[in-house]
């Protein structure tokens, strides 16, 4: 004779949540076993796909569980798939790239039209470069002047950069902190500081003007980390001063160090 089952929870419908199996326990009987639903794994937002790395779970799950379960350590991880997240990368720097040439196109175009004769390659005119190097010694009036492709090589893009300062030891200050840092060698970027009193003169020569425009943003950075740095701390020298002026109130001696 078959034997009969009872329901073990309330729930007496037959719904999705109200699944069970029969199973057998050790003592002989048979009990009913309730089924959980199926955990999954999150999709792809862009082409579907299952992602990978990510163990299957249910939502009433998810808070408990660590976030190394539930995502991928990447940009966008546990959202695009590599694939999609690899397209979109690309896309963006190649939109990026459009930009650029459409800029210099126009660039170029510009220049060409007044005047018929002109070489091929530009120097990248620096625009912002002029509003930093304002700031950067609370001087008005520093000068960039980009110089054309002199005799050698011709097509080299260039571009020299004054920066002045208010004192000669301000602009030595700056020098020695940013001449430290060399451009790393996969620019194909030379840069050459030199001081004139007090002002700082730059030189770039790279092999594009990419490469160029990219050194001159990272070399403003840095101006501007180091103006910051002088304001912050004032001259070293002065400060001296100051110290050796209020030499019994010894307050001042510990921004010496700075
Ligand atoms: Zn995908």
């Amino acid at each position: 004779m078959v034997q009969r089952l009872t329901l073990r929870r309330r729930l007496s419908y037959n719904t999705r949540s109200n699944k069970r199996r029969i199973v057998r326990t050790p003592g002989g009987r048979l009990v009913y076993q309730y089924v959980k639903k199926n955990p999954t794994v999150p999709r792809c937002g862009q082409c579907k796909e299952k992602l990978h790395g990510i163990t299957p779970s249910r939502p009433s799950e998810r808070p408990r569980m660590s976030k190394r379960l539930k995502t991928v350590s990447r940009t966008y991880g546990g959202v695009l798939c590599h694939c999609c997240l690899r397209e979109r990368i690309v896309r963006a720097f190649l939109i990026e790239e459009q930009k650029i040439v459409k800029a210099l196109k126009t660039q170029r175009e510009a220049l060409v039209k007044p005047v018929k004769k002109v070489v091929e390659k530009k120097k990248p005119v620096k625009p912002v470069a002029k509003k930093t190097a304002g700031k950067t010694a609370g001087k008005p009036g520093a000068k960039v002047a980009g110089k054309k492709p002199a005799s050698k090589g011709a097509i080299k893009p260039r571009n020299t950069i004054r920066v002045p300062f208010e004192t000669p030891r301000l602009a030595e200050i700056a020098y020695r902190v940013l001449s430290v840092d060399q451009e790393p060698r996969r620019n194909f970027v030379q840069k050459t500081l030199s001081l004139e009193g007090d002002v700082l003169v730059v030189n770039f020569q790279a092999d594009q003007v990419k490469s160029l425009r990219t050194a001159i943003t990272s070399f403003f950075e840095g101006l501007l980390l180091c103006q910051d740095t002088i304001k912050q701390f004032g001259d070293p020298q002065e400060d001296k001063v100051i110290a050796e002026g209020q030499d019994n109130a010894g307050t001042q001696s510990g921004s010496d160090s700075a």
